[in-house]
């Protein structure tokens, strides 16, 4: 390999971030549970406690095996800086309540992710925040509500469950003529689809309970972004204490490793499916930035290398005709977490939006009759004839 040549994000799924903290000769990194850090020198304790020295102190700070698991993110990221945490949510939450202040506005999206849309409506105003919730796709209402002035605009692209796409670059330009921060959730998108650090965003938070972990058995959360910004964020959360447990870091560092190889097959497993879904007769809709037909399909294709293993789609027989197909599906579970190596499916109102009410629901577009589907790194072929069969059970008509 020359010099100059830079690394590939297959290559560093697999080797960034891992070395500094090998030990013994071993080539995986050990899970550390100790709590404590014990110190012969009170001199070099107390640099190390200052932060003038490398090291760890206590586990609601750091941790090795953390700390190894943030390293791989900031890589894939090409961020400065990556903090982790014990939830998706902590991360969002640490990080708006961080630089938020009674007083301060927030311009975002209505398509957030549930929870998220739960501390914009619930939470934020309780502390005087004020918060503007924009129509997705609508950049000019997004631009006129930015240049009013504000102190984050929080983005999300693409959206949870309708798989909206918000032209990142332009709402970018407009926020930094305002000085606001740009805040992106990159987790439907993963690292190796979208990085919008690179785009100009200021922070890019992940649920790595999704994608990055990849295998629904662990819990946890990341913002990357500048030292001087992380940095505020990592102090807020050693303080409030939403810590990412050790065992949680080695499981989301070992699912990292074939974060690649696996994204590279949901981003195909996903189109199959949804190009299949768009002429089936017991389908009415198919959301999908990868279908040309798709209104953030241009968009999506200036700003992602691939379009994401996410998509959903309405029955024409609505919720009735839902309640007779999922059921019947074999290669699927139907459960409320996504992004993992089984193909997953379930209605938002059970799942990522069940926190909202039906009026809240409607009012972000999410049809209660709507079916998420989380491709997984199965044979498309096989998923594709497991959706078929379980169509030929609906009896409802539309
Ligand atoms: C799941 C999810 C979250 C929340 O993450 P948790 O790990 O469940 O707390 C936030 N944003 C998006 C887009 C998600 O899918």
């Amino acid at each position: 390999m020359s010099k100059n040549q830079e690394v590939t994000k297959a290559t560093k799924t697999v080797w960034s971030g891992e070395k500094e903290f090998l030990s013994h000769g071993a080539t995986q990194v050990p899970t550390v549970f100790s709590v404590g850090y014990g110190y012969e020198d009170l001199d070099h304790w107390l640099d190390v406690a200052l932060g003038k020295e490398k090291g760890h102190i206590y586990g609601r700070m750091s941790n090795p095996t953390v700390q190894s698991f943030e390293e791989k993110v900031k890589a894939l990221e090409d961020a400065e800086k990556c903090v982790s945490f014990s939830t998706g949510m902590a991360a969002i939450s640490n990080t708006l309540y961080t630089f938020l202040q009674p007083g301060d506005r927030i311009v975002t999206i209505k398509d957030t992710y549930g929870g998220t849309n739960k501390i914009f409506l619930e939470f934020l105003p309780k502390l005087h925040v004020d918060v503007e919730l924009c129509d997705t796709t609508d950049h000019e209402a997004l631009e006129r509500e930015v240049e009013k002035g504000c102190k984050f605009l929080y983005l999300e692209t693409p959206t949870n469950p309708t798989l909206k796409v918000v032209d990142l670059v332009r709402m970018i330009k407009k926020a930094k003529e305002v000085g606001a921060l740009v805040v992106v959730d990159n987790t439907f998108a993963t690292p190796i689809n979208q990085n919008p650090l690179q785009l100009g965003a200021d922070l890019v938070i992940h649920s790595a309970t999704k994608y990055l972990g990849g295998h629904a058995d662990a819990l946890g959360g990341v913002v990357c972004g500048s030292e001087e910004l992380v940095n505020q964020v990592f102090h807020y959360r050693e303080i409030n204490g939403a810590t990412l447990q050790p065992m949680s870091a080695y499981l989301l560092l070992r699912g990292m490793k074939t974060l690649d190889l696996r994204v590279q097959k949901q981003n195909e497993n996903a189109l199959k499916v949804a190009t299949y879904l768009e002429q089936h007769p017991e389908v009415s809709n198919v959301y999908y930035p990868g279908l040309v037909s798709n209104e953030g399909h241009d968009i999506a294709k200036k700003q992602m290398r691939g379009f994401g293993g996410m998509l959903s789609f309405t029955l024409t027989g609505g919720v009735d005709a839902v309640k007779e197909f999922l059921p019947k599906l074999t290669y699927a579970h139907r459960a409320a977490n996504l992004g993992a190596v089984e193909t997953t499916v379930g209605p938002p109102r059970t799942t990522s939006h069940v926190e909202n009410t039906p009026e809240e629901r409607k009012a972000m577009g999410i049809s209660e009759g709507l079916i998420r589907y989380s491709a997984g790194i199965e044979d498309a072929d096989d998923l594709i004839a497991d959706l078929e069969q379980a169509f030929s059970y609906i009896t409802v008509k539309a």
